[in-house]
């Protein structure tokens, strides 16, 4: 194991080029191109086994151990989003309104170079370990699904993946069994009522007014209907009515997401969301569309295999803390692998304390490039030891 950790923190180095490298040429969700093709060149110059176009743009290399044993997969995302960088650094993007601003850019770089250390373990490998490179993580219907679907959890034993994570502190990492991060769902509204003369309401039916009862109701709905010791969020995002001050607006358009765990209460958000709007419009005989759309399952995690990574990660080095996460009400597509095989997935904390820290998504998110050395140490060390433990 040590041997593993000084091959990483001599390639360390390497590890902040690639990663600086991607942010410098980011590729928006499902159009990814050159990062796939870097991907794939990347591990066909350790001599893996590699698979193109998995799912669509998808990439994964196989690593085989000269000894037989189990099948470990290691999984990071490579797509960037639709942001203009507002970071001044020498790694820049180079590409106008496109950004790492999620951090896939480090997952990636962590997973080949821990993939190049792995390589150089192989005569002692007890077992196989697949790469999954998934595209398409940042927008619906996502990558993970299609992956899947074209094979590459075929033959898999269990699977590990890590997100890096400004909200904690580089040099921590987060973890939780069971429910750790939320499903996303969407919906849209058009509420159809009947516009006029401001100063006659008696002759309209006015979708504002009917449009704020359903936001409130909507509220309503979590504190009064959902069991509260299961976690849910209800946000409209969209509100949309644009008329001058003095006209009753015919139709207005709600946007919003809802975010849960447990599959009885998305149900139940999902169809009383619904009987509020009915009876919101049914005062006003007005009439509705309403599209409620599935977002990414929730990421379940697996509590055997949370309890290894909380035995393992105290004995990896530049580990210095161990966190039982919150659940996180954001999202992933991550948790389809979970459905398929067992695994875990876990946050890298990757601010760096005292500096302003910026969000997910923001265009001056940054990271503490030293969270690639401490996800690809502890990526590495489960990997190595459950490859010996459950030979
Ligand atoms: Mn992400």
């Amino acid at each position: 194991m040590d041997i593993l950790f000084s091959l990483l923190e001599q390639y360390y180095d390497e590890m902040v080029a690639i990663r600086r490298y991607l942010h410098q040429h980011p590729e928006l969700s499902h159009e990814e191109v050159e990062t796939p093709k870097y991907i794939a060149q990347y591990h066909r110059s350790l001599g893996h086994e590699v698979r193109e176009g998995v799912g669509g743009r998808g990439v994964v290399a196989k690593l085989v151990g000269m000894k037989p044993g189990k099948t470990v997969a290691l999984r990071a995302d490579f797509d960037a989003l639709a942001i203009q960088e507002q970071n001044d650094v020498p790694y820049k993007s180079k590409i106008d309104g496109r950004m790492h601003a999620c951090g896939h850019d480090g997952h990636t770089a962590t997973l080949l170079v821990l993939a190049k250390a792995l390589n150089q373990m192989k005569d002692e490998l007890e077992g196989t370990i697949v790469f999954i490179h998934q595209f398409g993580e940042e927008l619906a219907p996502g990558g993970a699904i299609a992956m899947i679907e074209d094979g590459c959890l075929d033959g898999v034993d269990v699977i590990f993946g890590t997100h890096l994570w400004t909200p904690e502190p580089v040099g921590q990492v987060a973890i939780r069994s069971g429910e750790f991060m939320a499903a996303a769902d969407g919906f849209y509204i058009t509420i159809n009522g009947k516009g006029g003369h401001g100063a006659k309401p008696q002759e309209t039916k006015d979708s504002i007014v009917i449009g704020s009862q359903f936001v409130m109701a909507a509220q309503q709905l979590l504190g009064r209907r959902v069991n509260p010791v299961h976690s849910a969020v209800v946000s409209i995002c969209h509100f949309e009515a644009l008329n001058p001050f003095n006209v009753i607006a015919d139709s207005v358009k709600i946007k919003g997401t809802v975010r849960t765990f447990n599959e009885e209460t998305r149900d139940q958000i999902e169809a009383e969301l619904e009987e509020v709007l009915k009876a919101s419009c049914h005062l006003y005989k007005a009439t509705y569309d309403y599209n409620f759309v599935r977002g990414y399952d929730p990421v379940i995690n697996d509590e055997a295999l949370t309890n290894f990574f909380l035995e393992q990660v105290k004995e990896t080095p530049q580990v210095d803390h161990i966190v039982i996460s919150d659940p996180e009400m954001g999202g992933e597509d991550y948790g389809y692998y979970l459905q398929k095989v067992p695994g875990i997935f876990f946050f890298t904390g990757a601010n760096t304390p005292g500096e302003e820290n910026f969000p997910h998504h923001h265009p001056k998110f940054r990271i503490n490039e030293h969270a690639l050395l401490v996800a690809a140490n502890t990526l590495g060390k489960l990997t190595l030891s459950y490859l010996d433990t459950y030979n």
